[in-house]
């Protein structure tokens, strides 16, 4: 298996070096609640990249509020290593409050690493704010590389303020988030893709997925059980099973990197994976 790049770096970020996992936490703000696609999965209840369970997050915190919640956190316990914004929808539909949510975080604890996770829509319009900011670690949720399986997997890709269905949407969601990494892998970041795996919809597809990602460069892979939600297009889909998902990553392990501890956190989580 490849290694994954910058290790040393990377050392204390609990989702990207399962070893660190038992002694370094993450802190998940929920300051993003609007959403630019709709995928087929989400009920809206649903952390960023379906990272989460029902229940979600408890409130949505001001980028003040946020900041003012990280120092109480900080002031508590010392085994914090990465501050997170997944959702609960997409961060960077909502840019202005993720991004200064981030300001006022490193400039409060200029040591934490900054974590971000996006379905990629809007990632390619502020690359360099991601850059300057100091955010190292970025997710991009690619649950396709082929526009058909995509047309699938989402309903609506709301880009330039019109809203697109279909192939069309599709098409326009896939080459962007290929721009994301791209871009993201030419300054340098550690990138994540999540892949929600949905039997007899993109399950095959999936080592597809995989070979581009190492063309991209990608760091790691998560594939994630897509699990069924009331008032969902997939709500009558079946989850893959344990067998299906170890059986997939045993297959592309050899293309990337696969992510075996994922804890599908709250958009509010805080602590270590297994504690919350
Ligand atoms: Fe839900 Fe995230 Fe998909 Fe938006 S990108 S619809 S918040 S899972
Ligand atoms: Fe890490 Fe998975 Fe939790 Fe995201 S959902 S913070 S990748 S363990």
């Amino acid at each position: 298996m490849k290694e994954i790049q910058g290790q040393s770096f990377l050392q204390n970020h609990p989702c990207y070096n399962k070893d660190a996992a038992a002694n370094w936490g993450r802190l998940h703000l929920p300051v993003a609640p609007n959403c630019n696609i709709r995928c087929n999965y989400c009920n809206r209840m649903y952390d960023c990249a379906n990272e989460n369970r029902p229940g979600v997050t408890q409130h949505i915190y001001t980028p003040q509020e946020a900041v003012s919640f990280v120092r109480k956190v900080f002031d508590a316990r010392r085994d914090i290593s990465v501050v997170g914004i997944a959702g609960p929808g997409d961060p960077m539909c909502d840019a202005d409050k993720t991004l200064e949510t981030f300001r006022l975080v490193k400039r409060e604890i200029p040591h934490v690493m900054l974590c971000l996770s996006s379905n990629g829509l809007a990632v390619p319009d502020y690359i360099d704010a991601i850059h300057d900011l100091g955010i190292t670690h970025v997710t991009i949720t690619v649950n396709a590389i082929d526009p058909v399986v995509a047309s699938h997997m989402y309903s609506m890709v709301c880009y330039d303020d019109t809203i697109y269905r279909g192939i069309e949407g599709a098409r326009i969601l896939l080459e962007r988030q290929a721009e994301s990494i791209r871009k993201l892998k030419e300054r340098n970041f550690i990138v994540k893709i999540n892949t929600v795996v949905v039997p007899e919809v993109n399950m095959d597809h999936v080592p597809a997925i995989a070979k581009q990602a190492e063309e991209w460069g990608v760091d790691l892979m998560n594939c994630i059980a897509m699990i069924p939600v009331h008032d969902t297009f997939f709500a009558n889909h079946r989850s893959p099973t344990k067998d299906e998902i170890d059986n997939i990553r045993r297959f592309i392990r050899h293309y990337v990197p696969q992510m075996t501890h994922c804890n599908r956190c709250r958009a509010d989580a805080i602590g270590r994976l297994r504690e919350a």
